[in-house]
């Protein structure tokens, strides 16, 4: 089990700092990895990363929704997508993404997919290296 970090994440890093085990990474390339990840191997499941997200993107693997249905106005950060986003992080740094849709109220979207994503950025794609 590890929890996960679904597409409703814009990176503002507000869960990396509270990671007792220091497991949560931005995924880098951004055009490749546009969300940030869980080391699944390292993750204690000690939830302290959910309360910490502001749009609510963290969740426990097996409590992932496949049936997501959006309030409204929230960003979804998945590859397919070409919207462009402009923010900062929770320390003021800008934060721009062309990899999000922004979602209509009522609007279901399936964020198990989000799932094996995580599992392939350490597994296949650049997991930790993607912090040099
Ligand atoms: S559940 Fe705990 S250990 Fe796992 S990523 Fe969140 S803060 Fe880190
Ligand atoms: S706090 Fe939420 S939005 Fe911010 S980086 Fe973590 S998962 Fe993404």
């Amino acid at each position: 089990m590890t929890h996960i970090i679904t597409s409703l994440c814009i990176r503002d890093e507000g869960c990396m700092s509270v990671c007792p085990v220091d497991c949560i990474v931005p995924g880098k390339p951004l055009d490749e990895w546009p969300l940030m990840y869980i080391d699944p191997e390292v993750c204690i499941d000690c939830g302290a990363c959910i309360p910490e997200c502001p749009y609510e993107a963290i969740f426990m693997e097996d409590e992932v929704p496949a049936e997501y249905e959006a309030f409204g106005g929230e960003y979804i950060n998945r590859l397919e997508f070409d919207g462009h986003y402009e923010g900062e992080n929770m320390y003021g740094e800008e934060v721009v993404l062309d990899t999000v849709k922004e979602l209509e109220e009522g609007e279901v979207v399936d964020l198990t997919k989000d799932i094996q994503s995580n599992y392939d950025f350490f597994e296949k794609g650049p997991g930790y290296e993607a912090l040099d």
